[in-house]
């Protein structure tokens, strides 16, 4: 089991507490791992985690 307890992106280095926040609003979580956020995500590679 593989546990994730820091939410970072590895692309801008954003993190739960300190979003970075565009046009949309703050960014959220693309994947399950929690280290892409929607900022960071090209609309050919967005896919939706729910
Ligand atoms: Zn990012
Ligand atoms: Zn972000």
């Amino acid at each position: 089991m593989i546990i994730f307890p820091v939410g970072k992106c590895k692309v801008c280095g954003c993190t739960d507490n300190n979003a970075c926040v565009n046009e949309y609003g703050p960014c959220s979580w693309m994947n399950e791992e929690h280290d892409l956020c929607s900022a960071c995500t090209s609309d050919e590679q967005a896919e939706k985690v729910e």
